[in-house]
């Protein structure tokens, strides 16, 4: 039985977002707990799809004594703030400081967070980690797939467990992974590594595991990590990011070098030779309108506009009125919308009552530019608190605190509102207002890729549709000043350099 303290310390940044995280946003929960301390961890994460959770289940299989530290993440937005970033680090290195003898560390982190003050926040943090634990002390981290994975994180880490999936539905069995893999360095020298950073950005839209490319370039990477290699990983990077590391990666650990960096330059190979492959594909708003005039709508197979731009899974805002009010004003029937953030919409609603009409500006409450809210007469549909559990693979076990919800209906688009945002990816958020989404004839829903994984197999066609936002689909169009040489901003095309 070894002592291993664990922790968590999650943010996705989109530096082109301007709206910064702030310590109360690392405190607030969402679709996940707010920032917890000690053993109330336990029950925090508990039966949650999240690597931390997935963790200490497979550690306690293992009869091994877990030490809970701190695990906070939240919403992807811009830069973490400095007072964030300086006062979550200081806690976790003050509770592993006076944990006692540790026999190993794990952590939950993201991979792709980018403080004020520090662009490999990620590393920094794995920095001060390893200089409190020493150079032996074996310290795993697991990532999510939008890592954008640094030399420096790779250098501390003992090892990096990255998910296999997008939509990340393997989370908690990724902890898991990072469990046995922790298990199976205590005692043992520390392996060695080897990093390929690849030098293409890929949109978000063109990541997901469920089509080709990346399909088949995971299961070659799951095909590799076999013994004396530890783990064989593949990380798309996260586009938005304007740091040197950003970017796709492969990395391998083990115990044989030759063995290891084989296995790296491998699979990088097969990555590049693939790199035509990851282009965008997008669609106008106008194109998608005439799809879903076209179509004749079948029971159950909607038609699914996705609104990446601003997709809150990736610093977007969850308010843009943009494409509902495109589809409103061409008088497309049965349209099913959401989550729209509006608290003050929301408010509104719970005192108007279901089955009463209010008139209302909704939406747009972050200016993003292009975008305007929809002023309209509203029918109040169904209301909620916000207070409900994922049901899909990806926010399975979720404990949603998303504040006070409501279903608008304005003409033939019904809206889902809530007072916080959050990523529409799990039928339950809307189901929660008493709406099914699979009665429409059309879902447009503020997500990228996740929602594919509860929603994917109802769509009659998906479509990626253009829209206002921070979430910028192509990274071509993203005012980057800090990419490291050489990096091509689309598959196939120019260089930054
Ligand atoms: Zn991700």
């Amino acid at each position: 039985m070894a002592r291993i303290a664990f922790g968590g310390f999650q943010h996705e940044t989109n530096t082109f977002s301007p709206v910064k995280a702030t310590f109360a946003d690392f405190e607030a929960p969402d679709a996940w707990p707010g920032l917890t301390r000690g053993e109330a961890l336990f029950d925090a994460l508990a039966g949650i799809n999240l690597p931390a959770a997935g963790f200490v289940q497979e550690a306690r299989g293992l009869h091994h004594r877990l030490l809970p530290l701190l695990w906070c993440q939240a919403q992807p937005s811009g830069h973490v703030t400095r007072d964030a970033f300086e006062r979550v680090s200081a806690l976790m290195v003050e509770a592993i400081r006076t944990a006692g003898a540790l026999d190993a560390i794990y952590l939950d982190l993201h991979g792709a967070m980018v403080a004020e003050h520090v662009d490999d926040a990620d590393g920094e943090l794995l920095l001060r980690i390893r200089q409190l634990g020493g150079p032996r002390l074996p310290i795993v981290a697991s990532l999510d797939f939008h890592a954008n994975v640094s030399p420096r994180m790779a250098e501390e880490a003992s090892a990096l467990v990255s998910f296999r999936t997008y939509p990340h539905v393997d989370m908690a069995d990724t902890g898991a992974r990072a469990a046995r893999c922790l298990h199976g360095l205590i005692g043992r020298p520390r392996p060695v590594h080897a990093l390929e950073q690849i030098d293409f950005l890929m949109p978000l839209t063109s990541q997901s595991t469920l089509v080709e490319p990346m399909r088949s370039l995971m299961d070659e990477a799951i095909a590799l990590e076999r013994a004396p290699l530890e783990v064989v990983g593949l990380t798309a990077g996260f586009p938005a990011s304007d740091v040197a590391e950003c970017g796709p990666a492969v990395y391998a650990c083990g115990h044989e070098p030759t063995v290891t960096r084989r296995a790296a330059r491998s699979l990088a190979e097969r990555v590049r030779d693939r790199e035509h492959e990851f282009a965008l594909e997008i669609h106008t708003i106008d194109e998608a309108i005439a799809v879903a005039r076209g179509m004749t709508p079948a029971r159950g197979r909607p038609l699914i506009l996705v609104d990446t731009q601003d997709n809150p899974g990736a610093g977007g805002n969850a308010d843009t009125m943009h494409l509902i009010r495109a589809l409103d004003g061409a008088r497309i029937e049965r349209v099913l919308a959401g989550i729209i953030c509006d608290p003050a919409a929301a408010a509104r609603a719970h005192e108007a009552g279901t089955g009463t009409s209010i008139a209302l500006s909704l939406g747009s409450q972050a200016g993003s530019p292009g975008d305007a809210p929809l002023h309209a007469e509203y029918r109040v549909e169904g209301l909620g608190d916000g207070r409900f559990t994922g049901t899909g693979p990806f926010y399975l076990g979720s404990r949603f605190e998303l504040g006070p919800m409501a279903l608008l209906r304005c003409g033939e688009v019904r809206i889902a509102v809530a007072s916080r945002k959050q990523q529409a990816a799990d039928q339950a958020m809307f189901r929660h207002l008493g709406v099914e989404p699979a009665n429409h004839a059309v879902l447009l829903l503020k997500s990228s890729v996740h929602f594919r994984a509860d929603f994917g197999s109802m769509a009659s066609r998906i479509m990626v549709v253009e829209g206002p936002g921070p979430n910028v689909p192509d990274p071509a169009r993203l005012p980057f000043r800090k990419l490291r040489p050489g990096l091509r901003l689309t598959p196939g095309a120019g260089s930054s350099a």
